[in-house]
């Protein structure tokens, strides 16, 4: 069985997503962290980021995994070494919208992540998983939150990730990425139509997973 959570950054659905997991003892699939993991590989190797012929060969030659671990975290695998914290940082935030967009990036996502998600019962996150990956979900929710209540939760965690950024530089790199996301060509952000939406702008944590877990049962 799989589950998609879509929604825009800051909206909550890695958080949820990786909650539900732990739950109900299915596999978390953070497909954001492999565009990521990618966008990491790109800088890492000195690749220009305009340069799409050379990055879509990166892609095809990159071998990316997540691997959960027992305590619901999730270990992100690039061409085997971790780089789960890597991918967190802010010069891979700033680049990850724009590799994302590639079709052929995509081609190759999007069979590891329809690979991932048939190990065994499975929640992914992400953009296009109720439309485009798993168009057969069994479930589908798509999380949504004001633009300034999504700054200010991710604004919050990076802080917590030691950090130091501004809450107008989060929110203007959120609403870049929800535009070039939701106008993309292939695969743009947008709710399937068959995904329960959820504003979670005046939820906390609990009562979307709540939420979420009555919409299951
Ligand atoms: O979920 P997260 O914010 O880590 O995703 C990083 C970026 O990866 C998104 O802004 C989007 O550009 C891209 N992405 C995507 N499709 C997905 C998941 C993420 O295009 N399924």
């Amino acid at each position: 069985m799989n589950i998609a959570i879509d929604g825009p950054a800051g909206a909550g659905t890695s958080t949820i997503a990786k909650i539900i997991a732990q739950k109900l003892g299915f596999l978390y699939i953070d497909t954001g962290a492999m565009y990521r993991a990618l966008t990491f590989k790109v800088l890492e190797e000195g690749v220009d980021i305009r340069n799409t012929v050379e990055i879509i060969n990166l892609a095809r030659k990159t071998s990316i995994d997540l691997i959960n671990n027992p305590d619901g975290s999730l270990k992100v695998m690039l061409d085997s070494k971790d780089v789960s914290r890597e991918i967190r940082e802010p010069r891979i935030t700033k680049h990850v919208s724009d590799i994302a967009k590639i079709k052929e990036v995509r081609d190759v996502m999007l069979t590891l992540q329809r690979n991932l998600g048939n190990r065994g019962n499975s929640i992914l996150d992400g953009r296009d998983i109720g439309t485009v990956v798993f168009p057969n979900a069994e479930k589908k929710f798509y999380l949504d939150a004001y633009l300034g209540e999504r700054a200010n939760r991710r604004h919050k965690e990076l802080h917590g990730l030691g950090q130091k950024v501004s809450l107008c530089s989060v929110e203007a790199d959120l609403q870049n990425r929800d535009t070039i996301d939701s106008t993309r060509e292939v695969a743009p952000l947008k709710k399937a139509d068959d995904a329960v939406y959820i504003d979670t702008t005046n939820l906390n944590i609990e009562q979307v997973a709540e939420k979420v877990l009555t919409y299951l049962k």
